[in-house]
């Protein structure tokens, strides 16, 4: 049987994950509950407003159970601010920001200045077969430093890291849901 895998959708661009799953064929269901939360194999945490996201998680009681399915070794991917949930470590973060950490790493909010807030470039990544992911960068957030817990699976030309993985947590600065790309998504999959 097809296993059940989640969206987080307290917030942020849900709806364009759960769309590239379900064309990816699989059974795709939006996360709001705990209840919900406890359904599903695998998570995708999406892009949005990391400080919005992480106060809904508070409110909504989910905050310690992403974290404990997290502890446990659930496949998780966030994107961009799915990407900062997911991060050890924030700088520029609010004063009163939480993640919900995982990832050994320490990322930036709002890493690329006013000019480049949002850009789509092409990086190659080497654990994705074929050509190059064309990427797109929305006030994304950039991986400053990686533990060693931690991997960086793609870089911009200046050599900045993108995209990181560490066990079955996945994570991009960039939104691979908008430009058609499914590789991460069908990654994602195979970790179930
Ligand atoms: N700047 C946002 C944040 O800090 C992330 C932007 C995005 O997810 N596209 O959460």
């Amino acid at each position: 049987m097809n296993p059940k895998v989640g969206v987080l959708a307290l917030q942020g661009d849900f709806r364009e994950h759960l769309s590239v799953l379900a064309a990816l064929g699989a059974d795709a269901v939006p996360v709001r509950r705990e209840r919900e939360l406890d359904q599903v194999a695998g998570l995708i945490i999406p892009g949005g407003e990391s400080t919005v996201m992480d106060k809904l998680a508070r409110a909504f009681g989910l905050r310690e159970p992403l974290r404990a399915r997290i502890a446990a070794g659930m496949p998780v991917y966030g994107t961009c601010a799915g990407l900062i949930m997911l991060s050890d470590r924030v700088l520029d973060a609010l004063p009163d920001q939480q993640t919900l950490g995982g990832l050994d790493v320490t990322v930036r909010r709002n890493a690329f200045g006013n000019q480049l807030d949002s850009f789509e470039t092409d990086l190659e990544v080497p654990l994705l077969a074929g050509p190059p992911v064309h990427a797109a960068f929305i006030r994304a957030p950039i991986v400053e430093a990686i533990g060693p817990a931690a991997e960086a699976l793609a870089t911009l030309d200046d050599g900045r890291v993108v995209a990181v993985r560490q066990g079955n947590l996945l994570g991009t600065s960039f939104h691979p849901e908008i430009t058609g790309e499914t590789r991460f998504h069908e990654h994602f999959l195979s970790l179930l």
